[in-house]
């Protein structure tokens, strides 16, 4: 049963794209559609996130990216060559305004196995924290709780997030910035409670990618601010400061990204990832190794403008 409808193959309206013919947005909608499967089919796999027999339970929020997550892992599933389930699990909590029919709607056309789980998390939210504080760490430590319980109770011996690229990278920062370390969203890890495993299967997707997969799908977007909580402001400054990056600099984000998978601890400074206090020499070149004053080569040394005047002048 291919239970993904293929919007991303159908030509849309040219209105609002620049002028583009039909058969061009196909063809990109398309390109759209092969990229974020490879891409999430290839964290799947660096990572080994899903594996024959498991129960992977799909948080669905309503939003953009947790939409894009559960159709790419259905479309990722009539390929794979293994078996696994997926069971989608909306939590409603009760936030004035939450169209709670949207969802089913959704999920029954679809056909996938869902469960829409009710507590009222927004009330015991309002009613512990004073006016004006910030509600989020609350809130956010309830929903974890509750998706813990309802994927022990449905048999889910895995949890699926929607996070993407850009949220791993604007963590990474938030930590850096206002926690002091290096640390950013994992891929795949363990849930605080010891007893889950968590899996973000959309690791490496650009958000730009989930917001124009989200059009193109025409998914049913919920409104993320019903509860009326700010969104984190500091978030909020990184995202721009990144977006102002990849605009002035190309390529600069990507960097930084491919650096939190190339660690080099012996060039860090934790003493718990390296062991310098047992440091000896081999006397064995290792390129590893220090350079001494030498700059580490950040660009190809031919591109650089003093480098090229340096050798005119040797
Ligand atoms: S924005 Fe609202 S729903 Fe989201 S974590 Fe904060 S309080 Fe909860």
């Amino acid at each position: 049963m291919n239970v993904v409808s293929d919007n991303a193959q159908r030509p849309t309206s040219s209105s609002g794209s620049g002028g583009k013919s039909a058969e061009k947005i196909a063809l990109e909608n398309n390109k759209l559609h092969k990229r974020l499967c490879r891409l999430v089919g290839q964290a799947i796999g660096d990572f080994n996130m899903i594996e024959d027999g498991d129960k992977v339970m799909v948080c669905l929020s309503g939003g953009k990216d947790s939409y894009a997550l559960l159709d790419l892992l259905l479309t990722l599933r009539e390929r794979a060559p293994i078996h696994f389930d997926i069971v989608a699990v909306n939590l409603d909590q009760k936030q004035p305004g939450f169209p709670e029919d949207v969802l089913p709607a959704y999920l029954e056309q679809l056909g996938v196995p869902y469960h829409i789980e009710n507590q009222d998390t927004y009330s015991i939210v309002k009613r512990l924290i004073p006016e004006g504080k910030t509600t989020c760490s609350l809130c956010s430590r309830l929903r974890r709780g509750i998706l813990y319980r309802v994927a022990d109770e449905l048999g889910c011996n895995k949890i699926a997030l929607g996070h993407h690229r850009d949220d791993i990278l604007e963590t990474f920062f938030l930590n850096m910035f206002f926690g002091g370390k290096l640390k950013g969203m994992p891929a795949k890890l363990v849930s605080d409670d010891g007893k889950h495993m968590v899996i973000r299967p959309m690791a490496y997707v650009k958000e730009e990618d989930t917001e124009r997969y989200a059009e193109v799908k025409n998914f049913p977007i919920i409104p993320c601010n019903l509860c009326g909580s700010q969104e984190n402001l500091q978030r909020k400054h990184i995202k721009a400061m990144l977006r102002e990056w990849e605009k002035k600099h190309p390529g600069r984000v990507e960097n930084i990204y491919s650096s939190l998978s190339t660690v080099v601890p012996s060039h860090l400074m934790d003493r718990q990832l390296f062991n310098f206090t047992d440091l000896q020499m081999d006397g064995v070149a290792n390129p590893l190794g220090d350079i001494a004053f030498d700059e580490e080569p950040c660009a190809t040394p031919s591109s650089v403008p003093g480098v090229i005047a340096l050798q005119r002048d040797l």
